[in-house]
């Protein structure tokens, strides 16, 4: 391809995507530059991305990675932004960190040019000012992109708020509900986690996703349960459990092998919430849904006994 039609910047859409993309998407938009989502996730790009990462990643970076191949030669940067930390103690999973040198290192020889947003309070760049810098990357003035992360951590939070306010209806729907609990990139991702989602709605049951709620809301309810939880996304999943479990008769955790910080808060959750239906499902790259939907099938059995409506 003639490296002047392409897209400026090529976004993995895996990840942090599934976090903060509208926020990057909105960003890139309002300054007028070009980019272009990596196709939506596949066995295919599971099995490049497992064969491209370290043995020991977690699948999600696996995935990841997958993505960033399907991107190279086809736009004229990827950006991965790298997620530190919002100050000394909210911190981001450390995979996350490493992700643009990681890619960097991996796809070496390829000719690829990356860039990157290094969100990272601790060591003098919090959110505003990392876009900042990355917008005069771009080739924009300061003032300009400073304008441009307004309106797009506007539009993160509208999207946020909508979310919230779509599962305030979900949850009034009458019958079986359950809340699924784990990271946005393995929920909301068409390989991994929607085939969890489908399975549950061709069940009969309503689905509440832990991730639907405002991060300040859920950090807050976090914070009274676990005031020594250290990451920011995990204090988000586990605030989005207590806020909705009340509507909820049983709770699936979602996690991608071999997840640190899940392991930690997970158990967390099975040891503290008591008397509600939990089952933990982990994921890797060997999982195929025929397994998954048979544990799933009993687990609903066990709500529906719950619930009166099986004898
Ligand atoms: S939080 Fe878990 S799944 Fe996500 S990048 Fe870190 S180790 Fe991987």
């Amino acid at each position: 391809m003639n490296e002047s039609r392409m897209p400026a910047i090529g976004i993995p859409r895996a990840m942090l995507y599934y976090r903060y993309g509208a926020l990057w998407e909105q960003f890139l938009q309002a300054l007028g530059v070009s980019f272009q989502l990596s196709p939506p996730s596949s066995r295919g790009i599971l099995e490049t991305g497992t064969r491209l990462a370290p043995d020991e990643s977690c699948l999600s970076l696996k995935m990841f990675m997958g993505h960033v191949d399907t991107l190279v030669g086809r736009c004229e940067r990827i950006l991965i932004p790298r997620y530190s930390n919002y100050g000394y103690t909210e911190l981001f999973c450390t995979r996350y960190e490493g992700l643009y040198d990681q890619a960097r290192n991996i796809f070496r020889s390829s000719g690829q040019r990356f860039i990157t947003c290094n969100i990272d309070a601790q060591n003098g760049s919090p959110e505003a000012k990392a876009f900042e810098l990355f917008g005069v990357e771009l080739g924009f003035s300061a003032r300009q992109s400073r304008r441009a992360w307004q309106e797009a951590s506007k539009a993160l939070k509208q999207k946020q708020k909508a979310e919230e306010q779509s599962q305030k209806e979900l949850a009034a729907k009458p019958g079986m509900k359950v809340l699924i609990a784990g990271h946005s990139y393995i929920l909301s991702d068409p390989y991994l986690g929607m085939p969890i989602l489908d399975c549950l709605v061709s069940s009969g049951a309503v689905t509440l996703r832990a991730d639907a709620l405002e991060s300040e809301t859920a950090r807050k309810a976090c914070a009274k349960f676990s005031p020594t939880c250290r990451w920011i996304v995990s204090e988000e999943i586990v605030g989005g459990v207590l806020h909705w479990k009340e509507k909820a008769d049983g709770i699936i955790l979602v996690s991608a092998f071999p997840c640190g910080p899940d392991s930690m808060t997970n158990e967390l959750l099975i040891r503290r919430l008591k008397g509600m239906p939990i089952l933990p499902l982990v994921l890797d790259t060997q999982s195929g849904m025929a397994g998954v939907e048979t544990r799933i099938e009993s687990f609903l059995d066990i709500i529906r006994f719950q619930r009166g409506d099986m004898v």
